[in-house]
C-alpha cells in the first residue's frame, strides 16, 4: 500500500501528519509529504483514516 498527496490541493492543516505520523510529514514549504515508499501493515488504518479525514482529498491511497 502507497500514499500519493497532491500538493497542489494539500491546504496545510497537519492532520494527516497528526493522525499518522509514520507516513506523512510537513515539509519545509508546509505541505503534507509521504515519507515511506510502502505503507508498514501496521501503519495501514491510520494511514487510510488520514486519507479519510483529509478536508480537501489531497491524499490518494493505493493497493
Ligand atoms: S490532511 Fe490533507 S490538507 Fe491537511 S495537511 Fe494532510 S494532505 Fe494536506
Amino acid at each position: 500500500m502507497k500514499a500519493i498527496v497532491d500538493r497542489d490541493t494539500c491546504i496545510s492543516c497537519g492532520l494527516c501528519a497528526s493522525i499518522c505520523p509514520n507516513v506523512f510529514e510537513m515539509d519545509d514549504e508546509q505541505i503534507a509529504t509521504v515519507i515511506v515508499d510502502t505503507i508498514a501493515p501496521e501503519d495501514e488504518a491510520s494511514a487510510q483514516e488520514a486519507a479519510d479525514q483529509c478536508p480537501v482529498a489531497a491524499i490518494t491511497i493505493e493497493e
